[in-house]
């Protein structure tokens, strides 16, 4: 659909608009954002467009999956009013030149650093879509947390008269965090990515019942966590999980693949600034590569004894949690 066919369909509508910007490939997690706004909103819009300008020179812009006949097929079933799915060439014309920027350590640190001129994308071309359908909310995924809290500093910044709806990360069920990029994970790189969760679960553990407040000892416990995925990850969190690694070694396989750890952080959960002493609620944010897959996680943790987010899941199923705590593995796994 052209941007004006979309102004002029959303001229049409009464009552109170839901976006949902997405790059496509959607799943469950895709779709909880999307259920929210149709109880929220009688008109629910829903974008597809994977954003070339947040993808760097060296990422996976190309072959980052698309699949718009599946989507549409989704989105008609959760009875969205437009599945909205702009041209490059339309969401940047020729001479373009009207970047959104939002300035300071809420774009500078974490994936900012990681990923220059990452954010400068993200908030461009939401800045432009919150033009062309003129939202009265968006909803965003708490799973990228820190392009969460960017775009709420561009809402503020520009005065974008939107609410912005913040939504739980939804997990498969053995803790790994919906990704349209899960795809692109072998079976030994997604056994791997299980770290993740489980090093989450530990910063959790750590804090929340432990009572530990030095931001530095998650730090270390995390990375040391995710610094054995290896090891850690291929260790069964259900029965059937034995079969891969047996597999793996069957075929003769050299050593199976580690995380690769980007960053752990441990900052203040509305400015992201990095906490020496966790005395207020807390972002863990990871960070890692899985072979040349990127993955990103987080989790809020807050002081031990002080009131839990309604919202705060397990993030990984019983039988994985009590891995943590459980002997180290032994060699004949
Ligand atoms: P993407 O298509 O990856 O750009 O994601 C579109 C929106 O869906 C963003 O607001 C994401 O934060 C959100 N999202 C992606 N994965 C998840 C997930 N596992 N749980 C909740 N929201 C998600």
């Amino acid at each position: 659909m052209s941007v004006a066919g979309m102004r002029a369909d959303r001229k049409r509508m009464t009552g109170s608009v839901g976006l949902v910007p997405t790059m496509g490939y959607l799943h469950e997690g895709h779709l909880s954002l999307v259920r929210r706004a149709r109880e929220d909103n009688p008109h629910v819009i829903v974008s597809i467009f994977v954003n070339p300008t947040q993808f760097g020179p060296n990422e996976d812009f190309e072959r980052y999956p698309r699949d718009e006949q599946r989507d549409r097929g989704l989105l008609e079933g959760e009875g969205v009013d437009v599945a909205f799915v702009p041209s490059v060439e339309e969401m940047y014309p020729p001479g373009f030149d009207e970047w959104a920027e939002v300035q300071g350590p809420v774009t500078e640190r974490l994936e900012g650093r990681h990923r220059p001129g990452h954010f400068r994308g993200v908030t461009t071309v939401v800045a432009r879509l919150f033009r062309i359908v003129r939202p009265h909310r968006a909803y965003f995924g708490q799973k990228d947390a820190q392009q969460l809290r960017v775009i709420r500093r561009m809402v503020e910044d520009q005065h974008v008269d939107v609410e912005i709806v913040p939504m739980p990360i939804v997990r498969e069920p053995d803790g790994l965090a919906m990704s349209s990029r899960n795809v692109y994970l072998s079976t030994d790189e997604r056994a791997a990515a299980l770290a993740l969760p489980r090093a989450l679960t530990l910063a959790r553990h750590l804090v929340m019942d432990e009572g530990i407040t030095d931001a530095e000892i998650v730090r270390a416990a995390v990375t040391e966590l995710v610094g054995a995925g290896a090891e850690t990850a291929l260790l069964p969190a259900r029965p059937e999980a034995l079969v891969e690694p047996a597999l793996s070694a069957g075929k003769g396989r050299a050593e199976p693949p580690r995380l690769a750890l980007d960053y752990v952080s441990v900052s203040d959960e509305q400015t992201l600034e990095e906490l020496d002493i966790i005395d207020r609620p807390a972002l863990v944010l990871l960070a890692a590569r899985a072979g040349a897959t990127r993955l990103i996680d987080n989790t809020i943790v807050v002081p031990k004894g002080e009131p839990v987010p309604e919202d705060l899941q397990p993030l990984v199923d019983s039988d994985a949690a009590t891995l943590l705590t459980s002997s180290p593995p032994t060699s004949d796994l």
